[in-house]
This record gives C-alpha cells, structure tokens and sequence, in this order.
C-alpha cells in the first residue's frame, strides 16, 4: 500500500543518517557549523526529555547570547554547538518543556508573537484548523497551506469571517477551548533560563504583506516585547520561514542580532545573521530521526535530493 511504504522509509533513512557512525563522520567534516532547532509544540514531556538526552550526547546546547556573540566575531562556540529554539510560543513548549530544558542546564529560545499572549488574538492557523473541525466551509476550499499564499489582506478577511462564523456555532459542535499563553508563563519561561525573541506580532507570512506591513509587525512585537523586558537582544524568526529584502533591510536597522529561516541546512560562521538556516524537528521524534537532523545527514540529504528532481 502507497501509506505503508511511504511510512516505512523514513524510518529506514533516519536509521542509517542518524547511525552513530554516520553521525561521527558528518560531525567531522560540518562541526564547526551551528546546528538550529526549530521546534514548535510539546505532546509527551517525557519523550522530549529523552530527545534532548540524545541532543546533548550528540552535540553542545549553546545560548541565543552565545551565537550573536559568535555571529559578530566576539567569541567562539565549541564544536558541534546546537541552538534549541520553539516557534509560536505554544504552552505546551513554554510552560510544560521548561523543566526538562531547566534541568539539563539547556537555554532554549522561544518566539513569540504578542498578539497571542493572554489570547488577545487567537493564531489564524486554529481559527481555519477549528472550523474546519466544526464542517465549517472555507471560501474556494482553502486551507492553512493555501491561505498562507493569499495577499494578508485577502487570508485576513478570510479567517476573520471564519472567526466570526464559528462564533455563531452551537457550542456541541465547536472544538474545546484551547490553551493561551500568559505574560507569567514568559516571566516563567525566562526565570528557568530561557530566551525570548519575536516572531512578529500576529503571525503574517511576511512575502504577502506590503513593505509598511512588515515593519509595523516588526516594530509593534519589539515595542511589547521592550515594555515587558522580556529580551536581552534582538532575535526574530520569519513566520513560516518566509524571508524578504525589506524585513531583513528592516531588522539590519533595528540592530537586531539575528533572524532565522527554516530551510534545513547547517549554518556556517560567515552566514547572512538575518537568514540564518534552522533545521525543522517534531518534540518527540525517534533517536534516529533526532541524530540524524542533528548530525546534519538528515538536510544533506533532503538537498541531494532537491538537486536530483531539479528545484
Ligand atoms: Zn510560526
């Protein structure tokens, strides 16, 4: 069956990428690069717990504070360094994985975006995810993948009227609350000795909005973020990895330190700081899997492959 086999193979390449004899001999050609990790939510705490076992065994956890220095020539980081960041700010990364990063002495990053604290804004992605699950229908039979290819103003208009149509559903039929993240939980997050950065205000892929747009989704997450001092430098990643001139020109200006991508690649010391590469990771994932995105088998080979069927 075409589900079966296309289970089974991944598992069987990560068996042999994240192999600890492939793993060392990747680690001695690319440990001088810096591994980033991108995660977004945590399911089983405990599982995670034991994927950043495998993490630390393979490689050295290093500080947001650490790269910037790196990235500016003002210090070094030790060989196979690796960066921990979370996308979104999903409580279950924030308030139920900081204890496992804590007691491993592991300083994570995680990006928020401060529409989303004390649920100001619900993320756009779970107001489409619920009504859909409510048998909502979306216009033209758009989903989260293809609203994030509309200008912003068209996907905003789109799931506003979706917000406002869920809300007039019988409550049997509409999903159960979900969590929101609170100031405390960042005041938390950043006593157990973890990092925060922004990831824009309310979520737009920033290639659909207009040049205006994007700064103000910059400027308005740094003036929140300043006000609630909750950052000690200036690191943002790209909504949906989703870089342009303008947000990068944008940043440079504001004196931000770094901006990441999600585009699986190792990143080298004399990489652009404002598209620095991030490798993508599910909370959770097998020892094999974490090894090899770790060791850096698992991008190689993703590249290889896009080379081979041309794009
Ligand atoms: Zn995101």
């Amino acid at each position: 069956m075409v589900g079966r086999s296309a289970e089974v193979r991944p598992a069987r390449v990560d068996r042999v990428l994240g192999s600890r004899l492939f793993v060392a001999g990747s680690m001695r050609s690319t440990g001088s690069r810096l591994r980033i990790l991108a995660f977004h939510g945590v399911g089983d705490v405990v599982a995670f717990g034991r994927q950043l076992d495998v993490v630390a065994e393979t490689s050295n956890p290093v500080s947001s504070g650490e790269v910037c220095d790196w990235l500016g020539g003002r210090g070094e980081l030790p060989r196979r360094a690796v960066w921990i960041t979370f996308d979104d700010g999903e409580p279950s990364a924030v308030v139920d994985a900081a204890p496992a990063l804590a007691a491993r002495g592991i300083r994570a990053t995680v990006f928020v975006c401060p529409a989303f604290v004390g649920g100001l804004v619900r993320p756009w992605w779970q107001v489409v995810d619920d009504a859909l699950a409510a048998g909502l229908a979306i216009p033209d039979g758009l989903g989260v993948a293809s609203l994030k290819a509309l200008g912003d103003d068209r996907r905003r208009s789109v799931v506003a009227s979706l917000a406002v149509a869920l809300d007039s559903v019988d409550a049997d039929r509409r999903p159960a609350g979900r969590r929101v993240l609170n100031l405390d939980d960042l005041r938390r997050w950043r006593d157990l000795g973890g990092d925060v950065g922004s990831h824009t205000w309310d979520h737009p892929c920033l290639d659909r909005c207009s040049p205006e747009a994007q700064r103000s989704q910059i400027d308005r997450a740094a003036a929140w973020l300043d006000e609630h001092e909750l950052w000690d430098r200036r690191v943002f990643a790209y909504p949906n990895g989703s870089a342009t001139s303008a947000a990068a020109e944008h940043l440079a200006s504001a004196g931000y330190a770094a901006a990441l991508l999600f585009d699986h690649r190792l990143v080298a010391r004399r990489a652009d700081p404002l598209r620095l590469s991030r490798l993508r990771i599910d909370a959770g994932a097998s020892d094999a899997r974490t090894r090899a995105i770790v060791g850096g088998g698992h991008g190689a080979s993703l590249a290889a492959r896009r080379r081979m069927i041309g794009r």
